[in-house]
């Protein structure tokens, strides 16, 4: 997700979510989708749920641009980085992956989900199979 904040203080000085963020590895974002230049509107992973935005002469809640969102991390390539990335980072808004309040099936169910990752499922699959009781 375009997340690229850039700081120029001290570790110490920036904000308890930057730091946990900053402390999470990122050797895979040169392989996010939501990077690059996809065509899609680059606040939509950081897009307020209740909020309805402004796109040129139409107006989109925050929820509809989170689902566009996930349809681009359904294939991305770095999307269990990231969504471990975001639990270890304990991210508290967003998409990252799958909806930030989702990821809670994964961090509660590491082994279930490491099991989903092994077996080619997608971050979204594994969260609605660990949140549906499927094994
Ligand atoms: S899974 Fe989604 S939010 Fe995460 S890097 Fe890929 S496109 Fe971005």
């Amino acid at each position: 997700m375009p997340r690229n904040a850039s700081y120029s203080g001290s570790f110490d000085e920036m904000p308890l979510s930057v730091q946990r963020a900053a402390s999470v590895p990122r050797d895979w974002y040169d392989q996010a989708l939501c990077r690059n230049d996809n065509g899609f509107v680059k606040w939509a992973w950081i897009a307020e749920e209740k909020i309805t935005y402004k796109l040129g002469t139409q107006r989109i809640k925050g929820h509809v641009l989170h689902d566009l969102a996930l349809t681009v991390c359904a294939i991305c390539p770095v999307q269990w980085e990231c969504a471990l990335g975001a639990i270890q980072a304990d991210e508290r808004a967003g998409v990252w992956g799958e909806r930030v309040d989702r990821l809670k099936f994964i961090a509660n169910s590491p082994a279930q989900a490491a099991e989903a990752r092994a077996m080619g499922f997608t971050v979204q699959e594994a969260v609605q199979r660990i949140a549906t009781g499927i094994s």
